[in-house]
């Protein structure tokens, strides 16, 4: 771990470096393009140094499994798509095996996931015209994948960044509260946060930063109670005071391995530093 990461989420004898001290002052003139473009930079570096290890959190070993995997995602966690597709993979391996899959079959694999019956249309549907269209390969084109069903720019901007190495930047509800609450943008728009976005980083830090701040929100700064006091880039973010400020009682807000927890990926990358997900618990309830 950084000194960085000790001085912010790690052991409670290092508080969180002061927050910004800008906050609550309203004669403070507006902040320049410049300065902003400068802290949202720093921002991202200094994410970089509390998750050198940022990765996608959903498990797949081809572009065909994360496409899968990405489509899946859609309102619910990565790890409940994680549990879901050891079985589904097992079952149609490839484009032509799941475009033939019956129906009712595969919306039972994927019903944890939630949605199942629009999301089973969907993988059909583009299972088939990966087979028809594309040779049974998954494109490495942003053009290409939106013509597939089921799949927009979120979607193809998760699969071109981590299957094909393609920068792009993954507006999701995290991404998007994340920099509005760093008043890098106002906008609501996904697809006008994201141009917005693209403006303020160079091209080649845009996948690393979409995980880097999608591992924040997950982890640190939480859509209802973001744990502001154990927040290591509180010093660079106009919103502090949004969450909990106390330390220790921050402290006890963090997820995931900053929370002692497991991670969201049943086999994570090497250099991740937490525990991995557990398989699915017994089916029960889940739907
Ligand atoms: S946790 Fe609080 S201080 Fe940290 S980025 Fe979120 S709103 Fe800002």
């Amino acid at each position: 771990m950084s000194a960085k990461q000790n001085s912010a989420v790690g052991e409670q004898s290092s508080p969180p470096r002061s927050p910004n001290p800008s906050k609550g002052k309203k004669s403070d003139k507006p902040e320049s393009r410049l300065a902003m473009v400068r802290r949202a930079r720093r921002i991202n570096r200094e994410l970089a140094e509390v998750f050198p290890y940022a990765h996608p959190e959903l498990d797949f070993e081809n572009p065909f499994e994360l496409l899968v995997a990405t489509v899946l995602s859609a309102q619910t966690t990565d790890l409940r798509v994680n549990q879901t597709t050891p079985a589904l993979f097992a079952r149609y391996p490839t484009p032509e095996d799941m475009a033939a899959a019956v129906p009712e079959e595969l919306e039972e694999i994927i019903r944890p996931t939630g949605f199942f019956r629009a999301k089973a249309k969907s993988l059909i549907g583009l299972s088939a015209a990966l087979r028809d269209n594309y040779g049974g390969e998954v494109p490495g084109t942003l053009r290409d994948l939106v013509t597939l069903p089921g799949v927009g720019r979120k979607t193809a901007f998760v699969v071109l960044g981590n299957a094909f190495g393609v920068p792009g930047i993954t507006v999701d509800t995290h991404f998007g509260r994340l920099v509005r609450r760093w008043k890098l943008t106002d906008q609501e728009d996904p697809e006008k946060v994201e141009a917005e976005i693209a403006a303020i980083f160079p091209k080649s830090e845009w996948t690393m930063l979409s995980h880097r701040v999608i591992f924040h929100g997950r982890r640190i700064c939480h859509a209802r109670k973001p744990a502001c006091g154990a927040c290591p880039i509180a010093h660079l973010c106009p919103s502090y005071g949004e969450g909990e400020t106390d330390p220790e009682k921050a402290k006890k807000l963090l997820k995931y391995e900053l929370g002692g927890q497991p991670g969201q990926r049943l086999k994570p990358p090497p250099d991740y530093p937490g525990k991995p997900a557990p398989p699915a618990p017994a089916l029960g309830a889940a739907g």
